[in-house]
């Protein structure tokens, strides 16, 4: 029995057939490495670059400052993984020189993420050289994903800029927004992967700001419905033998975690504390269960519905 505890708490992700599913962290600067490290990520699924802005004032940080930074997240992982988000200014992560949100009525549907980005072109491209230089001579796979793409101009504006500054990087595209999610297939025509932001798209699939206690039963990733907006993008990764992950909350929930790898996601990514929870219980169901789950919890009503459900699947009730 103690040798059986070892095992799962570390080593990479996997059901109990050896399906991998690689267990990545959140993180938000060099301060969250160590625990990252400890927990055995496998790299990073989310390195969410805004929060090195936050308390830079009303300019980005210079090039070298930022290459400095990231350099240090991205050699902690030699052989690893590092998925790097570009800014994602705006609603509740607001940055004074990019976000324009103190003037919109709506700053979650106005300018923000990517669209923030790309009507400031020199601080994207100012980012992306960052990253090149702090990338030179390691040995990491290093992707960058943008938030907040909605349509296939986005993701194409997006990866243009990628080729543009010479960043050798796969681009890849958030899954945020639902139309994302139902034309994931046309995203993929310009990008190498998609990571779904499970947060930001129940917000927008359910109208209902992430921000607003009164409304927060919708944030539950439990919904059916987001399970099958999830479930629309890891089928359209799948089909063009790309990478779906999931960077939101639900991944960090270990039940959850088997449901999503049920649907196809290819790699989960959390904050470092929930890690060894998720490696365990995937290393307990085979895939096959956990599809069996995916589908018993889609088929549910209402998030408690779709938890009882998959938890019946996976507990062999
Ligand atoms: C998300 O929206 O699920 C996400 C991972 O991004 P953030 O929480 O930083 O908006
Ligand atoms: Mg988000």
């Amino acid at each position: 029995r103690r040798r059986a505890a070892v095992l799962h708490t570390r080593g990479p992700g996997a059901t109990s057939d050896g399906h991998r599913v690689p267990l990545l962290a959140n993180v938000g600067g060099p301060a969250d490495v160590p625990a990252a490290v400890a927990a055995g990520a496998e790299g990073v699924g989310l390195f969410r670059t805004e929060l090195l802005f936050l308390s830079g004032g009303d300019r980005p940080p210079e090039v070298a400052e930022q290459a400095r930074v990231y350099r240090e997240v991205l050699s902690a992982f030699p052989g690893g993984r590092v998925v790097v988000r570009v800014l994602d200014a705006g609603a509740d992560k607001p940055l004074a020189f990019l976000a324009s949100g103190a003037t919109e009525p709506n700053p979650a549907l106005g300018v923000r993420g990517l669209r923030a980005l790309l009507a400031h072109p020199g601080v994207l491209a100012g980012q992306l050289a960052a990253l090149g230089e702090a990338v030179a001579g390691l040995p990491v796979h290093l992707e960058v994903m943008a938030p907040m793409v909605a349509d296939r101009a986005d993701a194409k504006a997006f990866a243009e800029a990628c080729r543009a500054a010479g960043l050798a990087a796969s681009p890849g595209a958030m899954v945020e927004v639902p139309a994302a999610a139902l034309r994931a297939r046309s995203l993929l025509r310009e990008v190498e992967f998609l990571s779904v932001g499970t947060n930001d798209l129940a917000q927008y699939a359910f109208a209902a700001d992430r921000q607003v206690g009164a409304v927060s039963r919708w944030q539950d990733p439990w919904q059916p419905a987001l399970l099958d907006l999830v479930a629309l993008a890891a089928r359209a990764a799948g089909d063009e033998g790309k990478g779906c992950g999931v960077c939101g909350e639900a991944a960090a929930d270990p039940l959850l975690a088997c449901v999503l790898t049920g649907l196809g996601v290819t790699s989960l990514s959390m904050g470092a504390g929930a890690i060894p929870g998720v490696r365990a219980t995937l290393a307990r169901h085979t895939l096959a269960q956990c599809r069996r789950a995916a589908e018993a919890a889609r088929a549910a009503e209402g998030a408690e519905g779709a938890r009882a459900a998959a938890h019946g699947v996976l507990s062999g009730k």
